[in-house]
């Protein structure tokens, strides 16, 4: 789910909501698409986190995902949310994870 339509189901409106810069951008921040293949899911987790490094509102948006750890997926804040994990994940590593794992599956783009 989307971090802004994640934001209004669990913490209702908030202001800063408005400026957040993945707005409308549903799915590029999701943990997966339906049909996507692991390698295309990271690549786009991880330019999906470098836009957070613009986003005026980064700071509340990690604040939100840490206090809600096992409710969100998917990037916020420039870090990638595991569903159902506790800590999240630096995208660059995380890309370097699901290359090696799909690589190990015999899997390519
Ligand atoms: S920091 Fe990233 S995920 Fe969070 S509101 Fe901004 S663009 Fe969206």
């Amino acid at each position: 789910m989307a971090p802004t339509l994640m934001f209004k189901q669990l913490a209702g409106e908030t202001d800063w909501i408005d400026a957040a810069r993945c707005r409308g951008q549903s799915p590029k921040y999701d943990y997966a698409i339906d049909g996507e293949s692991a390698y295309d899911a990271a690549d786009r987790l991880m330019f999906a986190a470098r836009r957070c490094i613009a986003c005026p509102v980064m700071a509340e948006c990690r604040e939100f995902a840490d206090s809600n750890r096992s409710l969100v997926s998917g990037v916020f804040g420039g870090m990638i949310y595991k569903p159902g994990m506790g800590r999240p994940v630096d995208p660059i590593q995380h890309r370097k994870t699901a290359r090696i794992n799909a690589s190990r599956k015999g899997q390519t783009k």
